[in-house]
Order: C-alpha cells, then sequence, then structure tokens
C-alpha cells in the first residue's frame, strides 16, 4: 500500500514528539511492506515566523491532498502578544478540511491507575469516548468581536449551531454507540443558552433512528462532575465544540496525564485510498514549559499515529502493533516525567521511544 501523509509539527514540543512518531510510523510501515511517504509543513507558530501566516496556502494545498495528516501541537507565549495566533491556524485547517466530528477516546492504562488523582475503585472500568463538534459553536460564530459600549471595552463571541451541524455529529456518535457499549450522553447547557436548546432536540429527533442505543443527557456543569465521580458509567458523549474542549482536558486528568491521551478528527470526506481523510492529534498543547527539555510524553502522538493509520489507511494490524508497543512499555514500568511514580527515574522522550522500539522489534504479527 502507498500512501501520503502530512506532518505538521508544529510548535513547542510538536517536533519533539512528531519525530518519535515519524520512525514509529517508517518502522511499521517497513514492517508491513507499506510505503508510506511523509511530507513536514509549516504549521501555527512556525508558519507565522516564516510567512506570517499560520495556515500558509502551501501547508493547506498539502492537507487537503494528503490522504491523512499528523499534527504535534500549536501555540506558545512567543505569538501570544498581538498579531496573527497559532490557534487559528487549526481552526481554519479544521474547518478548510471540513472534519466535524473529533474523537477522544479516555481509557486509562491499567499501570497507570496511580499516576490517577482518582481513587483506583472509581477508575474500573472507565473506557469511553468523547465526540466533540469540531467546527461549529462559540470558537467559529459571528459577531465575535469588541467595541466600546457605555464607554466600556466590550467583547463578545456567538455561540451558533444549526440543526445540520449537530445532526452529522449526534449521528457520527450513535453509530460509535452502537459499535461500543450502547450508550450516548449528550452534554448542553440547555437550561440556559437557545443554542442547547436546539442542539437537544435535535439529538432527541436523531435518536428516533437509533432506538438500539441508550440516549441520557446531561447539562454540562453536571457532566463535569460526574465525569470525576462516576467516569465509568459513560460510553459515548457527544457535545459542542467549547464543552467537549473542556471537558475532555478534564477527562484527561483520569488517565493519568494529557500527554496520553490521542484524538482523531474525522468529517464525511474520504481520501484517494477511499477512507475517510482525517487529522490526527494529541489533545495536549504546545507544553511551552517543557519544550526544548526532551521529555515530552509521546504516547498521546504515538496512539493519534496508530488511528491514522487504521481509521485513514486501513491498516489495521499495523495500528495494534503501536497500541501493543505501547501498552507493553508501559506495563515493562517505563515512563515520562509527567506519569513516573514518585521516587523512580523517568525516561526522556527518546529514551521511550527506544524502549518502545525494542518492544515493536519482539512483537509478532
Ligand atoms: P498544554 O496541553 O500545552 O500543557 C498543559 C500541561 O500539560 C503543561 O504542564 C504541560 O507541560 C503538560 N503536558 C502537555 N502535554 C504533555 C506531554 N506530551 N508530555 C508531558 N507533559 C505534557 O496546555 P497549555 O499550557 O494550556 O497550552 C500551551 C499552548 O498550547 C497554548 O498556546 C495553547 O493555546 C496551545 N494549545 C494547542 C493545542 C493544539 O495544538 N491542539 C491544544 C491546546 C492548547
Amino acid at each position: 500500500m502507498k500512501a501520503n501523509l502530512v506532518l505538521l509539527p508544529g510548535d513547542g514540543i510538536g517536533p519533539e514528539i512528531v519525530a518519535v512518531a515519524v520512525e514509529i510510523l517508517s518502522f511499521v510501515a517497513q514492517r508491513g511492506a507499506h510505503q508510506l511517504k511523509m511530507n513536514s509543513q509549516l504549521f501555527g507558530g512556525s508558519a507565522i515566523d516564516a510567512y506570517g501566516d499560520p495556515l500558509p496556502q502551501e501547508t493547506l494545498d498539502a492537507c487537503l491532498a494528503a490522504d491523512a495528516v499528523l499534527l504535534g501541537a500549536v501555540g506558545g507565549p512567543k505569538w501570544d502578544h498581538g498579531g496573527p495566533r497559532p490557534e487559528a491556524g487549526l481552526l481554519g485547517l479544521r474547518k478548510q478540511m471540513q472534519l466535524f466530528a473529533n474523537l477522544r477516546p479516555i481509557q486509562p492504562h491499567p499501570d497507570l491507575i496511580s499516576a490517577s488523582p482518582l481513587r483506583p475503585e472509581r477508575l474500573q472500568d472507565v473506557d469511553f469516548v468523547v465526540v466533540r463538534e469540531l467546527t461549529g459553536g462559540i470558537y467559529f460564530g459571528k459577531p465575535k468581536g469588541r467595541k466600546q459600549v457605555d464607554g466600556l471595552e466590550t467583547a463578545f463571541d456567538t455561540m451558533v449551531y444549526n440543526t445540520a451541524e449537530v445532526e452529522r455529529v449526534t449521528r457520527v456518535a450513535f453509530e460509535l454507540a452502537r459499535t461500543r457499549k450502547g450508550k450516548l450522553t449528550s452534554v448542553d447547557k440547555s437550561n440556559v443558552l437557545e443554542s442547547s436548546r436546539l442542539w437537544r432536540e435535535t439529538v432527541n429527533r436523531v435518536a428516533q433512528d437509533y432506538q438500539d442505543v441508550i440516549l441520557e443527557h446531561l447539562l454540562v456543569d453536571a457532566a463535569a462532575m460526574h465525569l470525576i465521580t462516576r467516569p465509568a458509567s459513560f460510553d459515548v458523549i457527544v457535545t459542542s465544540n467549547l464543552f467537549g474542549d473542556i471537558l475532555t482536558d478534564e477527562a484527561s486528568v483520569i488517565t493519568g496525564s494529557i500527554g496520553n491521551l490521542p484524538s482523531a478528527s474525522i468529517g464525511n470526506e474520504k481520501n484517494a485510498l477511499g477512507f475517510p481523510s482525517g487529522l490526527y492529534e494529541p489533545i495536549h498543547g504546545s507544553a511551552p514549559d517543557i519544550a526544548g527539555k526532551g521529555i515530552a510524553n509521546p504516547v498521546g502522538t504515538l496512539l493519534s499515529a496508530a488511528s491514522l493509520l487504521r481509521f485513514s489507511l486501513g491498516l489495521e494490524k499495523e495500528a495494534q502493533w503501536i497500541e501493543k508497543a505501547v501498552d507493553l512499555t508501559l506495563k515493562a514500568g517505563h515512563r515520562t516525567a509527567d506519569i513516573v511514580a514518585e521516587g523512580k527515574f523517568p525516561l526522556t522522550t527518546i529514551q521511550f521511544k527506544e524502549k518502545l522500539q525494542e518492544q515493536l522489534s519482539q512483537l509478532s504479527d
């Protein structure tokens, strides 16, 4: 199989963790006798520095033509003081690639239970996926801006959804629930927000087509609490862009570190191979506090690369190789600094990769 990938290492720890993923992807491609062409493009802050634009046309064209895109992370304090923002590139790319559903699986690794702040009994059987709407809501709504009101500098954003946007992401979530434990939780703020009332009505209408799936509705404030008090009760959660952004960072803590979590963003578009086009990225940011120190946890990026192989290239066996190698590396007790137990010695990013390569090379098919 031949495939074209675009790599967007981005900023901060992005290039450090994408470099690990590239080596591992090259290894599994060679082992599976596939040709993966990987083409790196500037994106985010690094693209602002080079072109004054976080999403240069060349980068966008390459992503639109690729079979899949692997992203590290963007942003950092350097670009926080006026001018174009790296995060605008991310929002633009998701919109241009029409990636309206962001899937974020939350499943604590059994050997990392002690890295979680939750009590071990709360972590029993935790295995859920958050489907976050990705191209609508308050991050994109217009009007958005600033003006003087009654002599005061005033800022405003707009949370806007139409039925088509809610319906398509809801269908992705229902379909996913069907392949799992058959339960969907829709999260909104319908006691206050009109856009949430439309969200809930639309989810209820779509539910008529999925009567085999149990549907519950939660207000976002209650959902934030239940994620901590009863995380094992969730199967699939569907929610808006803003709520999904916040709840998945909260949920990541359940797993011990935000560095562990992958994500896959998909839409209805297919790539040249006939599989869904997608953007795969860890859920964390560019971690400026540890950038350049060589200590970033590459697990979220590696698991994102595994999802890329599975969903956008149809390479299930190769995806499982990476997942198995991550699992065995953690089982063997190897840890980066964010997940290491107190008093234990953490590995650098490169040392962790080397341990993972040992596991990979010992795996049988
Ligand atoms: P962050 O996720 O970058 O970091 C939060 C904390 O988690 C930090 O202490 C960091 O060191 C730690 N962390 C994150 N990833 C880690 C990893 N792989 N290994 C070990 N530790 C890790 O969030 P932040 O500090 O709020 O944001 C930093 C920048 O990233 C900001 O500019 C923000 O806008 C941007 N951001 C980008 C994305 C993205 O590219 N998708 C997502 C979120 C934030």
